[in-house]
């Protein structure tokens, strides 16, 4: 039976202006609910004159090649967020990021504040794509927070220096982790400039034996907001896209709202937005909103992002977290553990899929 991926595959055979709409990024949405497909498509201001041919063509594609008679298209004009330009000095951008040699792929996890399970995020995201097969590693910039160590269990463990002066990442559950908390004493306040950041990233992206052989993804679990650790890993690395996580209270929108711009400025393209702590199944299957609704909606139709998932807070899975025991790797017991599991399998097929490798 087609599932959604098939979906994607059909709607990648559409064209605007030579681009298809799934690269293009123009496809915000896809899911079936209650027997019927929902399209969800942001497309620029300009091909809006094309709206109707193209809603009509998803249609009868999706008529011919999946046999599907009620599919529901939506086409909104995508928010434009043009990247400013980078400030130069003089002639010279400032911005020369590179490859890591043997890195396929750099993903971020963002967020507009702490507190919103952005760690959690990228250490199950990690852990999921090593479980569907692929090299990954973690790279923790959180140095405000850092609470990798915490989620993976590594606390304490000390990435390890070769004789050439390469590092060796922290193995846990099938990933390298490379954590700035292995680098500093933890009752050692972090009061870091710039240029710190700069030559510390440097030194960890660059001289670090990520894998033995090709690194399929390196997750890089970036601190909330924007600020010097963004700005520094972007001049440095190819960042193939950041997903943005947040919780579904609408105070939080403003700050997301600046996260995704700052990385747009720093020209990181923003994959997607993820919503965490959405809802609580109760033990007679209500969903209840404990941190209020919309959020996570509101932001993607307002910046035409799709909105990757909505994960569900679960008290058992949060101790055990805490514990050193990501989500992904625990069974599950209730109707809000299987549905985070669900969210992870839809974001690490996302990536995979949008980054591609
Ligand atoms: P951030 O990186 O945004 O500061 P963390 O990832 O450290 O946030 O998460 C904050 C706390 O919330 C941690 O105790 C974590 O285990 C918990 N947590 C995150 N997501 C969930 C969830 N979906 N269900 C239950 N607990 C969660």
């Amino acid at each position: 039976m087609a599932g959604i991926k098939d979906y994607y595959e059909t709607l990648k055979s559409i064209e605007i202006n030579g681009k298809d709409i799934v690269s293009a990024g123009y496809v915000s949405q896809v899911y079936v609910d209650s027997g019927r497909l929902f399209v969800k498509l942001n497309i620029p201001q300009e091909f809006m004159k094309h709206a109707k041919a193209i809603e009509e063509t998803v249609r009868r594609l999706f008529k011919e090649r999946h046999n599907i008679q009620d599919v529901q298209v939506e086409i909104k004009p995508k928010m434009q967020i043009t990247p400013p330009k980078l400030q130069t000095t003089s002639s010279q951008n400032i911005f020369n990021p590179q490859r890591i040699p043997g890195v396929k792929r750099v993903i971020g996890v963002g967020s507009g504040k702490g507190g919103v399970g952005k760690s959690t995020v990228a250490v199950n995201l990690a852990v999921k794509l090593a479980q569907k097969g692929y090299k990954v590693a973690l790279f923790d910039a959180d140095i405000y927070g850092p609470s990798v160590g915490t989620l993976l269990g590594t606390k304490g463990q000390k990435i390890r220096v070769t004789k050439e002066k390469k590092f060796l990442p922290v193995e846990a559950y099938g990933i390298g982790v490379i954590s700035f908390a292995s680098l500093l004493d933890e009752d050692t306040p972090v009061i870091w400039r710039g240029t710190m950041f700069h030559k510390v990233y440097q030194d960890l992206f660059f001289n670090t034996i990520w894998s033995e052989d090709e690194l399929d993804y390196l997750i890089i679990d970036f601190p909330p907001g924007t600020g010097d650790a963004q700005l520094s890993a972007a001049q440095q690395v190819i960042i193939d896209g950041v997903v943005v996580v947040t919780t579904p209270q609408r105070v939080a929108i403003d700050d997301v709202r600046r996260a995704i711009n700052a990385f747009l400025k720093m020209e990181v393209p923003v994959l997607g937005l993820i919503e965490n702590m959405s809802y609580v199944i109760d033990t007679c299957g209500n969903k209840l909103h404990v941190f209020g609704k919309g959020g996570g909606d509101i932001l993607s139709s307002e910046t035409g992002l799709p909105l990757i998932a909505r994960i569900p807070l679960d008290p058992e899975y949060l101790e055990l977290s805490d514990q050193g025991k990501p989500m992904v790797t625990q069974e599950a017991k209730n109707e809000n553990q299987r549905l985070i599991h669900q969210a992870y399998e839809e974001i690490a097929s996302f990536i995979s899929r949008r980054a591609g490798v």
